[in-house]
């Protein structure tokens, strides 16, 4: 799947679109999962969100590591206070590297790839993910900060 960029008509309106909640997690989101976590792994990313290859649905992807967790219907129920500056990247905005003040830690609900219930706290270099890809959901960008 292409990923698309920010600085492109489509970037323009998908990207800032507020993403819509999956109601039924059926053969076309099995496939959707599918084809992204081999976008997501071919891009070298850490992780990635539908409305970036397209779709504005609330699914993201998230790649700490080696492993791929697949959320969907991400809503981030806490943040804390307590933040932290790193610098981030997107995949749809290439070459820009900014510096996101982000909460250390977060909780998030959520449903995985099955349908059963999460109920998460995260902390650390995945709660920024976390928070990263669940912005494009709402149609934020890094270039927001
Ligand atoms: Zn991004």
């Amino acid at each position: 799947m292409e990923i698309i960029k920010n600085d492109t008509d489509l970037g323009n309106t998908i990207l800032r679109k507020k993403s819509e909640d999956i109601l039924d997690i059926d053969k076309s989101i099995k496939n959707l999962i599918k084809k992204m976590k081999s976008t997501l792994n071919k891009s070298g990313g850490v992780g990635l969100a539908a409305p970036q290859v397209g779709i504005n649905k609330n699914l993201i992807l998230v790649k700490p590591e080696n492993k791929i967790y697949v959320f969907i219907n991400p809503v981030i129920t806490y943040f804390s206070s307590e933040k932290d500056v790193e610098e981030e990247g997107c995949l749809s905005v290439p070459h820009v590297f900014l510096k996101i003040d982000r909460s250390k830690s977060i909780s998030l609900q959520s449903k995985d790839e099955k349908g059963n219930d999460l109920d998460l706290n995260i902390e650390g270099y995945l709660a920024r993910i976390i928070q990263h890809e669940v912005d494009h959901l709402l149609g934020k960008l890094i270039v927001d900060y």
